[in-house]
């Protein structure tokens, strides 16, 4: 299968090809024919996956060639995702796609003023990309109008659950046409998703890629047991190796996050975090340091890292194992993406047994323990799962 069996216009394959993508994803496949049928789409899949072009490829073109030429220019497509990283992103991506197509997008989100969003908006756009809560605030401002919404995407939509926007969404979507096609993108699948799914989408296509349960395959695990007190100090010792490229390293508060950093800097190893205590140009400004390697290291807590899209992350370290397994599936796969290779490290203190056992229970793999390390303690705890 490739990008021509898709049906995409001429513009749409050359972004494509500009961006050097051989053959679709799994989910690009089957998201692309159906949403171009007018379809509605409940897909479960993670970031990774390519997910972002699944959607956004077919809309562009639904825009594209469905235009009405004598209307005015209405916002015709809304996506929503849970936080401002990723609304950067899925605009980034879109904007990529476009080139060539007379299309216009805006980004919305909080943290930062208002004024270029409203600019913008009142310029005329087809395109509204958008956090639910400062959507919601310009829509009450009356900067707003959905009512020639044809296309709405909910992307990572338990994270937005998961973050309080339920009530958002709703009011949100209560103002759009009933008539529209609607896509839903979630990493899970819980009743409550399941649930806002059924209130929004109408006999959607189900479209279930990557079940949470299933690490990237192209990643490699490895848990290494060590006392909590020593975690810094293993850290900096794997920082060592150079095979280490840029890592990506887990705590579970903000408070951890902005301690790991000041370890780091104090043994001369650059490092920021990235987390929701943070202005949004402190957060701008570590994730480019990052992508563009001024840094090597960025410190993050899962809210704010959630669809952080690095090209080729050589590592993955949860400097301490998340409460949720699941948690641990969607750290992990921040590396490993596109067809590249990575590594997951997991630092596992004894407090935190617990939460390695649930994680080989969901995963149903074993990770390999690494004792040569020189803060090893014995690993009492087997790492089969049984
Ligand atoms: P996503 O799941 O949308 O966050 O995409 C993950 C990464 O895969 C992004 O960096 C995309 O640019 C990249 N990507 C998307 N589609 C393809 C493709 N067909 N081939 C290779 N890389 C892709």
């Amino acid at each position: 299968m490739n990008f021509e069996n898709l049906n995409l216009i001429q513009p749409l394959l050359n972004a494509v090809n500009k961006k050097g993508y051989l053959n679709p994803t799994p989910i690009q496949e089957k998201a692309i024919p159906t949403i171009l049928q007018g379809k509605d789409i409940f897909g479960c899949a993670q970031t990774g996956t390519g997910k972002t072009a699944a959607f956004a490829l077919p809309i562009l073109q639904l825009l594209e060639t469905e235009k009405d030429r004598n209307q005015r220019r209405a916002v015709r497509a809304l996506i929503l995702a849970p936080t401002r990283e990723l609304v950067a992103q899925i605009s980034e991506e879109f904007n990529t796609y476009s080139k060539g197509l007379d299309i216009r997008l805006v980004t919305i989100y909080g943290g930062i003023s208002q004024n270029a969003q409203t600019q913008a908006l009142q310029k005329g756009v087809d395109i509204i990309v958008a956090a639910p809560g400062r959507l919601l605030d310009l829509m009450n401002q009356g900067y707003v109008h959905l009512d020639k919404v044809e296309y709405l995407v909910l992307d990572e939509a338990d994270r937005m659950l998961d973050m309080g926007f339920i009530n958002d969404i709703r009011k949100i979507t209560a103002k759009l046409p009933s008539k529209r096609q609607t896509m839903l993108f979630s990493a899970t699948a819980p009743d409550e998703i399941r649930k806002l799914a059924a209130s929004l989408l109408h006999n959607p296509v189900q479209l279930n890629l990557s079940p949470d349960t299933m690490p990237p395959i192209l990643v490699s695990q490895s848990v290494y047991h060590v006392k909590k007190e020593n975690k810094k100090f293993l850290l900096t010792h794997v920082l060592q190796n150079e095979s280490v490229k840029n890592v990506l390293v887990f705590t579970r508060t903000k408070h951890g996050a902005d301690k790991v950093v000041k370890d780091l800097i104090k043994n001369g190893i650059k490092a920021q975090a990235i987390h929701g205590n943070k202005s949004q140009s402190a957060r701008d400004k570590a994730l480019k340091d990052f992508k563009n390697r001024t840094i090597r290291v960025l410190v993050a807590t899962d809210v704010a890292s959630r669809g952080i899209d690095v090209d080729k992350l050589s590592h993955v370290i949860n400097y301490e194992i998340p409460e949720q397994a699941e948690t641990y599936v969607h750290r992990i796969g921040r590396t490993g993406r596109a067809g590249e290779t990575g590594s997951a490290l997991s630092f596992c203190s004894s407090d935190e047994k617990a939460y390695l056992k649930n994680i080989h229970k969901l995963i149903r793999r074993n990770i390999d323990v690494v004792t040569s390390h020189p803060f090893a303690i014995n690993a009492v705890f087997s790492t089969t799962f049984s």
